[in-house]
């Protein structure tokens, strides 16, 4: 039988890090449910100047001050990926790929995930796919690339790229002539009317094969960077917990959703202002309640 905990968090991003501090500085048994690493999002953020205490910072050195903490306090970091939640009884359980996990409070801290391309991309993460410019550029210096983009959302992850890369190809959604004639970036190359059709390649990413204007065309490439934007991943909790109409978590000011012992914060709520001292206090807030 597994253990039963006094609070159970899913996510390790600075939202769930901050509950844990909260919770664990109350004396109950609290652990993170982390599928990934800890820090989330402000891990791939180069630049932070608005973090109170800190005038300039890279987000990684600031994750880095969060985790040390977590680890300070001795809370337990769990690694798996929650996608399935019962929270009929009082006793609320969470599935993860490698296994159940209980729990009388459950704080909710998943924060946003990358907006999906929909095809077989994800054959390929980690092997020439990437949801993160910053974080992987330099496993492709000097080699050509490809960004898949959404009415200009790829730009910022092109620009990044284009520092590093031989060649930044945005296979852009939606009309991009504006900005492909203004582009003074002679390594960035802006496709407009582009659907990615598939990703292909023997074991890494080989090439993209994209309809523009109606023309499949194949692009060489060393790897597609999907920068889509983020959206809350809120799915399984559909007919648990109310959700807004863009999937965002519905909570009180005191980051209680609409089921008992079940709290949510962080950028997965329907919050104002995603930023990261948001996140934090209300982790604080929860993390003093759970
Ligand atoms: C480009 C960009 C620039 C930004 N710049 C700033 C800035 O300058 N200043 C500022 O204050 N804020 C900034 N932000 C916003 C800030 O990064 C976020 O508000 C903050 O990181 C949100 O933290 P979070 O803990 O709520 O969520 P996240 O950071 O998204 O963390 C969620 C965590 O949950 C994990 N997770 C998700 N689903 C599951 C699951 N099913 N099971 C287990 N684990 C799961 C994820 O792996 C992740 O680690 C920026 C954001 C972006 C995208």
């Amino acid at each position: 039988m597994e253990s039963l905990y006094d609070v159970l968090i899913i996510g390790g991003g600075v939202a769930g890090m901050t509950a844990a501090i909260y919770a664990k500085r109350r004396g109950k048994n609290v652990a993170i449910i982390e599928r990934f690493a800890l820090g989330g999002q402000v891990v791939s953020l180069t630049r932070i100047e608005n973090f109170p205490s800190q005038s300039e910072i890279d987000g990684l050195s600031l994750s880095q001050m969060f985790s040390k903490q977590i680890k300070h306090l001795n809370v337990k970091v769990i690694f798996d990926d929650i996608i399935k939640v019962d929270f009929s009884d009082k006793e609320k359980v969470l599935y993860g790929g490698k296994g159940q996990y209980r729990a009388k409070s459950i704080i909710i801290a998943t924060g946003l995930s990358s907006v999906e391309l929909g095809k077989n991309e994800n054959d390929f993460f980690g092997r020439g796919v990437s949801y993160c410019a910053v974080c992987d550029a330099n496993f492709y210096k000097n080699q050509a690339v490809c960004v898949a983009s959404k009415g200009g959302s790829g730009i910022k992850g092109a620009l990044e790229l284009a520092e590093v890369c031989s060649k930044v190809v945005v296979l852009d959604s939606e009309d991009m002539s504006k900005y492909a004639s203004a582009n003074k970036n002679p390594k960035i190359q802006v496709i407009s009317n582009a659907e990615i059709k598939k990703v292909e390649g023997d074991k890494v990413v080989d090439r993209i094969v994209a309809n523009v204007d109606g023309k499949d065309r194949e692009i060489k490439t060393a790897a597609l960077f999907v920068e889509l934007g983020k959206k809350p991943k809120t799915d399984i909790y559909q007919n648990i917990i109310d959700l807004d109409d863009r999937g965002f978590i519905k909570t009180d000011s005191n980051m209680r959703t609409s089921v008992d012992g079940v709290f949510a914060v962080g950028d997965v709520r329907c919050g104002f202002l995603k930023q990261i001292v948001m996140a934090c206090s209300d982790g604080a807030i929860a993390g003093q309640l759970a």
